[in-house]
């Protein structure tokens, strides 16, 4: 889910407001509400990669142009509307239960009602009733029960409309919650989900005495990339290249979006031999490829990557997993990137 803390106390907010216009107006930012919500966040401290992200353009010196305008705003508030959303559902559960529980108090008084005037029409039929009595006392029955099954009827109604409200509710906190898992910009699982897809991988593993194995992967010099096409072109690699690992997957594999330019892929059932053969396959699928820009045609060269790949031991948890997978990683940077390093060799 996003980000579900409430919302800054008011003291809070006009600091940061002050903060980020003070901020705003000595980078020459346009005060525009889009740049606002960036930099209110920004000082606000919230979101760690839109931290890091301005930091490094403050450090560049680049400045803050229409277009890094822009991009910080698509990049970073794609949490607004999710929280938006989420209000909403919330609000419309809320009211939905409210009348659930008003229809349940309306059954319990209706049907009291009816069956109140029941008993006391049965209580009159001791002595014995006249004819005109028990003429009475059926018009009394035959109007109670058309007035209960009036009733029954109306609540069904009300039932049934409370039910399809819920189905929907519960069919958009399903979508709401397939945003949450995933990164916007590759449409990968981000880095909360892997963590919950990992941590149910190597139980799996544990328990069903299956090999696993991950594989953390970081793109080679993407720094530079984004130095010479800029950051917009870096992300459409982002795109392709998550695109080309999740091609190059079997369906029980899962590829995430780890982190800005990095990888992971969850192999399981997959011994090293097998993970390897996998992962070096699409080392070398997106080492060959040669970038174009699509909308100038421009080449931009190849875009190589490196991989650190760990196989599951036995009695071995997610962190020391990870830990060992991303040794490998850093062990494939040293020796020179462009290459595969397995943990333990
Ligand atoms: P190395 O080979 O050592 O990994 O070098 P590198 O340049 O890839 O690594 P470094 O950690 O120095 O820099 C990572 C770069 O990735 C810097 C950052 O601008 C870029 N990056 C991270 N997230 C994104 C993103 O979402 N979009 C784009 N376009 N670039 C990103
Ligand atoms: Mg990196
Ligand atoms: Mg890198």
């Amino acid at each position: 889910m996003a980000d579900t803390r409430l919302p800054d106390p008011l003291d809070q907010a006009r600091h940061c407001a002050d903060a980020a216009l003070g901020m705003m107006a000595r980078q020459d930012i346009p005060p525009q509400p889009e740049n606002f919500s960036v930099w209110y966040a920004y000082v606000s401290g919230r979101n760690p990669e839109l931290t890091e992200a301005i930091n490094e353009i403050l450090r560049r010196g680049d400045g803050f142009g229409p277009e890094v305008n822009d991009a910080l705003f698509e990049r970073f508030a794609a949490q607004g509307p999710e929280r938006g959303a989420l209000r909403e559902l919330s609000q419309r559960a809320d009211e939905t239960f409210r009348r659930l529980g008003e229809t349940a108090a309306t059954a319990v008084t209706g049907t009291a009602g009816h069956a109140a005037a029941i008993e006391a029409a049965a209580a009159r039929l001791d002595p014995p009733p006249s004819p005109a009595l028990l003429a009475e006392l059926a018009e009394i029955l035959r109007t109670e029960s058309r007035a209960a099954a009036a009733t029954s009827r109306r609540l069904e109604q009300d039932l049934a409309a409370s039910a399809r409200e819920l189905a929907r509710l519960r069919e958009a906190l399903g979508a709401l919650e397939a945003d949450a898992a995933t990164d916007a910009l590759t449409q990968l699982a981000n880095r909360r989900s892997f963590d919950a897809a990992l941590a149910q991988a190597v139980g799996q593993a544990e328990y069903g005495g299956r090999p696993l194995c991950l594989a953390m992967i970081d793109l080679d010099h993407f720094k530079r990339f984004n130095d010479r096409h800029g950051h917009p072109l870096g992300d459409q690699v982002l795109k392709l290249i998550g695109r080309m690992l999740l091609d190059g997957l079997r369906p029980r594999d899962s590829a995430a979006r780890y982190g800005g330019e990095e990888f992971a892929l969850i192999l399981p059932d997959t011994d090293l031999a097998d993970a390897t053969a996998l992962v070096e396959a699409l080392r070398q699928r997106v080492a060959t490829r040669t970038l174009t820009n699509r909308r100038t045609g421009e080449s931009l060269g190849q875009l190589t990557l490196s991989a650190g790949l760990a196989a599951h031991v036995a009695g071995e948890g997610m962190e020391s997993l990870l830990r060992r997978a991303d040794q490998a990683l850093y062990q494939a940077k040293q020796a020179g990137r462009n290459r595969l390093a397995r943990a333990g060799e």
